[in-house]
């Protein structure tokens, strides 16, 4: 049995190749401006030296933030959940995920057998995210891939007033030039970035096994940080940026095996344009097809479909997944002129708004 995952992120393109449930061959590159073209690279380069062609590949499972345009996946799942599923490849002991990725922070809490109980992500600022840890790097001029041993040789953490993108920028502009030295300043964002991370996790409770999941988990100094500033040590996967792809496999293995994905968990549709975040997060576990969500969506995001013979449940349109920003006002507004939105008038609670 030959499965595959991919995970398109904002930053970075993750692929992991599954054969009898061992992975035989995984990549990580560059997420170019186009994410079909970028799909098809990543799963170019994946297959490369394994004998192996696209064909050979049972079943294809998508995720990250470019999930709904890999034109070779049977299928999509939230990288929530494949963040989830992944580690519980490596620690089925962890229950819970910092899933720091290129632009987003999550705090994930799962059960044992890697499904999602609960989660929340950063609000709209890009502090502690790969891209503003990138931006950071270019003004300290070091390179992104040494910033975590630069900080680690610091000997005075120079405190950090915000780690807002923007001001956190001027600040550790205005400490470089009162000659403090990169190491220290790097330490300074990375305590106040941990902090932040901690202000998450509490939000949806930490226990004792602890993850760090994306590509930043790959910077020492900053997992040093979090280690100290959450009181736990991380069990940190040996790539912990692949963790999403690999998710993604597995969900396409037990796909194959006949036994449901997504249905066992959240499915989260939307995505983060630079303004903002646009999620619309449906939990299959509660959801029971009542169609309430079509009815009261005056910009007809919703639909209830039965596959396979299973339970209807209700999904974002495929034609609304990239303009849910354009067509959906918000909570707030759709709820003064609707009186209701889709997560009001849902009677199971299923649907979970991030706008
Ligand atoms: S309103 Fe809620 S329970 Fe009903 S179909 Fe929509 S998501 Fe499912
Ligand atoms: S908030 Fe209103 S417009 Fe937006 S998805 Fe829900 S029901 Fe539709």
């Amino acid at each position: 049995m030959i499965v595959a995952g991919i995970d398109i992120g904002s930053r970075a393109a993750k692929t992991v190749i599954l054969k009898d449930g061992k992975i035989i061959s995984a990549t990580i590159r560059d997420t170019g401006p186009e994410s079909v073209k970028t799909s098809y690279l990543a799963i170019n380069a994946t297959i490369e030296g394994t004998g192996l062609t696209l064909d050979n590949v049972d079943y294809i499972v998508a995720t990250g933030y470019g999930r709904v345009l890999v034109p070779f996946a049977k299928e999509n799942v939230s990288e929530i959940s494949c963040h989830a599923r992944g580690i519980n490849y490596f620690y089925p002991s962890v229950t819970t995920i910092l899933d720091m990725g290129g632009q987003d922070c999550k705090a994930i809490r799962v059960d044992q057998e890697g499904h999602v109980n609960n989660f929340v992500m950063n609000d709209k600022c890009a502090g502690g995210t790969g891209r503003f840890l990138e931006m950071i790097a270019d003004v300290l001029g070091t390179k992104l891939t040494d910033i975590g041993d630069v900080a680690l040789q610091s000997k005075n953490t120079i405190p950090f007033n915000t780690v807002c993108a923007v001001f956190a920028k001027t600040e550790a502009i205005s400490y470089l030039r009162r000659g403090e030295s990169r190491s220290d300043i790097l330490a300074g964002l990375n305590d106040a970035i941990a902090t932040r991370c901690l202000n998450l996790l509490k939000k949806v409770g930490i226990e004792k096994d602890f993850t760090i999941t994306g590509g930043i988990a790959k910077n020492k100094g900053m997992v040093a940080k979090i280690k100290e500033r959450v009181g736990l040590e991380p069990l940190l996967a040996e790539d912990p940026q692949l963790i999403g792809a690999l998710g993604a496999a597995l969900f396409a293995q037990e796909r194959l095996m006949g036994k449901s994905t997504g249905e066992q968990g959240k499915i989260q549709y939307g995505y983060n344009d630079g303004n903002g975040d646009y999620y619309i997060t449906i939990d299959l576990a509660q959801c029971n097809g009542c169609r309430e969500c079509v009815t009261t969506c005056p910009a007809g995001i919703f639909e209830v479909l039965q596959e396979d013979g299973r339970k209807p449940k209700a999904r974002v349109t495929e034609a609304t997944r990239k303009k849910l920003a354009i067509l959906c006002p918000g909570i707030l507004s759709c709820s003064n002129s609707n009186n209701k939105t889709c997560q009001s008038a849902c009677p199971q609670k299923a649907i979970t708004l991030t706008w």
